[in-house]
């Protein structure tokens, strides 16, 4: 059997790598770069329980193991460590905290314990996704540079894909193009997958700063707003910090993903306000990316509706990285058992959605 997987992100490589351990051949596709998108981009937080009493919790459970699973038995690195969590404020005027950051400023109150190493972990996002694809190539999967540009489909069934219009035939194929996954409606009877664009800064901290992950409401001095920002001290002596969001809509092309200037600039000014640690630190990326996101907010992995051999596996929006291993794992039972049985597809079966009419699509 040889599965297609298009899309080299969190959930491509996990998925190849779920297959090629079971002994399957597998071809990973990715236009521009391993983990190029919101997989190389993202904050990497891993939380076992965040997501109980939502659809996605058995995912996120057994993804949040599989985690540590995957650390403990792959012969690799990507920064896997548990780490603290916390909750706070800041710009509200002077508020009392509970627990004390020594990287945060003096104004910043911490009123919150969310989480602790037994429930809180994080990865590199883009160096997991990178180790997913060694661990699959170390079972025989290959990774091919190049844009699906079409998926062919002959008596029902998916039979190969285009890649800049040449032809690769499979036994199966696995849409995994995070949010540019809408651009498989044109092939398959899908449902729309939709980009939210959202800011990143890192910056080098020289030194590592405690593996306390701290998630604070900020209100920006001037205009009033109040940000969300999440930020993330690395093993690697850097801090990430996301929180801005962006209206812009998603380039066809993932390599023409652009940050905006004017969100960059209140996200920085803001980290110098919130911690003398990030005032003092050179910044070493500034980036965006959009996470793919469907119409309910759930995640769409399984079957493409009335298509045999094809599938997808997208839409995992705040929590992809969380819940790579856990669709990988269950989409490598679908595609070689029928089922899975790890975790309960159900509700992420993409025959709940209405198909996006192929027609629609073209006309803009
Ligand atoms: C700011 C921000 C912070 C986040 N923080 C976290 C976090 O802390 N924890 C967490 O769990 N999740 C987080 N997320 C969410 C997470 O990053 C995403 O859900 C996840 O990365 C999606 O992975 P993916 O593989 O589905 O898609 P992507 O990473 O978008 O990968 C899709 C891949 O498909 C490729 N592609 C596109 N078109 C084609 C084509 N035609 N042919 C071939 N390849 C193609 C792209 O180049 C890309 O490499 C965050 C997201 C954002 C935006």
């Amino acid at each position: 059997m040889h599965v297609l997987i298009c899309g080299g992100g969190a959930i491509g490589m996990s998925i190849a790598y779920f297959l090629s351990r079971r002994g399957v051949a597998v071809t990973v596709i990715e236009s521009t770069g391993i983990a190029c998108a919101a997989s190389g981009k993202s904050g990497g937080f891993l939380a076992r329980d965040w997501c109980d009493g939502q659809p996605v919790q058995e995912l996120a459970r057994r993804s949040f193991d599989l985690h540590a699973e995957l650390a403990a038995t792959i012969d690799d690195d990507w920064d896997y460590r548990r780490l603290d969590a916390y909750g706070g404020f800041a710009g509200f005027g002077r508020q009392r905290g509970t627990h004390e950051l020594d990287w945060m400023a003096a104004e910043v109150a911490v009123t919150q314990a969310l989480g602790s190493p037994s429930t809180t972990a994080q990865v590199h996002p883009g160096a997991f996704t990178a180790a997913m694809m060694r661990a699959a190539a170390r079972h025989g999967a290959t990774l091919r540079l190049g844009r699906v540009t079409g998926i062919a489909v002959e008596n029902g069934r998916a039979t190969a894909i285009e890649i800049d219009g040449e032809r690769l035939a499979g036994d199966a194929v696995v849409v995994a193009m995070g949010p540019w996954s809408i651009l498989a409606c044109r092939w398959l009877p899908l449902p729309p997958v939709f980009g939210l664009k959202g800011h990143s800064l890192v910056f080098d901290t020289a030194a590592a700063v405690p593996a306390e992950a701290a998630f604070l409401e900020y209100r920006e001095p001037g205009s009033g707003a109040v940000l969300t920002p999440e930020l993330f001290p690395r093993p690697d002596g850097t801090i990430y910090v996301c929180g801005i969001s962006g209206e812009e809509a998603l380039p066809l092309d993932p390599a023409c993903v652009k940050p905006d200037n004017g969100a960059l600039y209140r996200l920085e000014a803001m980290c110098r306000a919130i911690s003398p640690v990030l005032a003092a630190a050179p910044i070493i990326a500034r980036q965006a990316c959009y996470r793919p996101i469907a119409r309910d907010g759930l995640p769409l992995i399984g079957p493409a509706p009335g298509v045999a051999g094809a599938y997808i596996a997208t839409g995992h929006s705040v929590w992809g990285i969380l819940n790579a291993p856990a669709t990988g794992e269950a989409m490598a039972e679908l595609i070689l058992d029928g089922a899975a049985r790890t975790v309960d597809l159900a509700p992420f079966d993409p025959a709940r959605l209405p198909a996006l009419d192929a027609a629609q699509l073209r006309a803009g």
